[in-house]
């Protein structure tokens, strides 16, 4: 069969490979994206009605995209973020006015962001899409690097970039190692009505079973993370309407008034990988494939996207978009900022999923510190904005 020749192929056309691929749509390079799943198939497992948080800076990487305007009308600003830990005193409150921006940031279901990229990618005319198709075999030249389906089309690229997601094929292809860790933790996702308009407020709270997240959607919902150990899923997603609201109610207390409504109800196991080497010979790890975060702080996407935001700065005007030295510079821009987050997502989880009585005062104490704290308050609020470093053209609002 014969080979089919592109500048940049995308494995995986889930939130972040999809969004690579939007990214470039002016630059000259010829692009395919291979996906396993039909084109706007609602199986798509990065789809799903999971809620987002996006931070302020992955809104901004969107409006340089030109596609907030398509994504604004299906998200929920949050004005503030309330911070707490069950049983213990010590609040931190965030607020986008004293951020001096309209929005800390914004909650919109994957669905709708998977939509919106579709749209995008179906009327881009530098792009091939490739679907159903996975991957079955790779080969590393020189110059290129050759993939074969398994339809047996053979394709070659002078880069990879794989954004198949946690169990990606093209890391398992190449070998890779990665330290992997399991939270025996479980996420139940659904959405809440409460008796008080949640006005732009979200949620942490930490309990001694799990943190828990409460995010203000439309119609006045709340999309909620319930973390618990895994194994007690089982019992908690069978329970009747009623018993989950009130099971829910107590560990979350009554700052939204009492909850009236859940609907349909979902769970994910969770873990932390990080790949040991996110870039080799002409490919590249991005997203979850390269890191898959404890969802503890809503930043897995975020950081994704701010790969993307730094990939495509560096990948747009690319005579040969794989070479050594242009993904040694992706590697080194988003180095410290993948290993911050992970290391910071993995310490959250693991001081907040702990009974000790005294890590608990210690907690309470340091979300009191932070409160009284303007600097310190600022940074953790410029932090979860996903504005603390050097940003690419894309995250200043440039479009490429
Ligand atoms: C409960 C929960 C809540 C979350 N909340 C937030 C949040 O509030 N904020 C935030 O920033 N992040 C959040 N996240 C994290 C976020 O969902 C992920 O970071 C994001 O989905 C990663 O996108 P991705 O495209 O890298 O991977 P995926 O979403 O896994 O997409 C991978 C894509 O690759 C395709 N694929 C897989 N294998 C192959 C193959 N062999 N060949 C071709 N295609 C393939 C898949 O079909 C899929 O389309 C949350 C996660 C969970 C579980």
């Amino acid at each position: 069969m014969k080979t089919q020749h592109f500048d940049l192929i995308i494995v995986g056309g889930g939130m972040v490979g999809a969004s690579l691929a939007c990214s470039l749509k002016k630059s000259p390079l010829k692009i395919a994206v291979i996906e396993a799943f039909e084109f706007n198939s609602k199986q798509q497992p990065s789809y799903d009605d999971r809620a987002i948080a996006l931070a302020y800076g992955s809104q901004r990487i969107f409006e340089a995209m030109g596609l907030w305007q398509q994504l604004a009308p299906h998200s929920t600003a949050i004005s503030d973020i309330h911070i707490s830990d069950r049983g213990h005193f010590g609040v931190t409150r965030l607020s986008a006015q004293s951020e001096n921006v309209a929005a800390l940031g914004q909650v919109i279901t994957a669905r709708e962001i998977g939509k919106v990229l579709n749209q995008t990618l179906s009327r881009q005319d530098n792009l091939q899409l490739i679907c159903p198709a996975k991957v079955t075999a790779l080969t590393q030249y020189p110059d290129s690097v050759e993939l074969v389906l398994d339809d047996e089309q053979h394709l070659s690229a002078k880069l990879i970039v794989a954004a198949d997601g946690g169990h990606s094929t093209i890391r398992r292809l190449l070998g890779l190692g990665a330290s992997q860790q399991d939270y025996h933790q479980t996420a139940i996702t659904a959405n809440i009505t409460t008796e008080q308009a949640h006005q732009g407020r979200a949620f942490e709270r930490f309990t001694d079973s799990g943190p828990l997240a409460l995010l203000p959607m439309s119609d006045n919902r709340c999309s909620l993370v319930w973390t618990v150990s895994t194994g007690d899923e089982v019992d908690i997603l069978n329970l009747s309407d009623h018993d989950f609201l009130t099971k829910l109610q107590d560990r979350f207390g009554y700052r939204l008034g009492k909850f009236t409504h859940v609907g349909q109800r979902h769970s994910y196991p969770l873990k932390l990988m990080q790949t040991d080497q996110a870039v080799q010979q002409r490919i590249v790890l991005i997203g979850n494939a390269a890191h898959n975060l404890h969802p503890i702080a809503g930043q897995g996407f975020n950081l994704g996207l701010r790969d993307v935001a730094a990939l495509a700065d560096v990948l747009v005007n690319a005579d040969d978009c794989g070479t050594a030295q242009l993904l040694h510079d992706y590697q080194q821009w988003r180095q410290d900022d993948q290993d911050n987050v992970i290391q910071a997502t993995d310490g959250l989880v693991k001081l907040f999923s702990n009974d000790n009585p005294l890590l608990g005062h210690l907690r309470g104490a340091g979300l009191a510190a932070i409160d009284a704290l303007s600097p310190i308050k600022h940074l953790l609020a410029q932090k979860s904005m996903g504005l603390a470093r050097k940003q690419p053209r894309l995250g200043r609002g440039i479009s490429l």
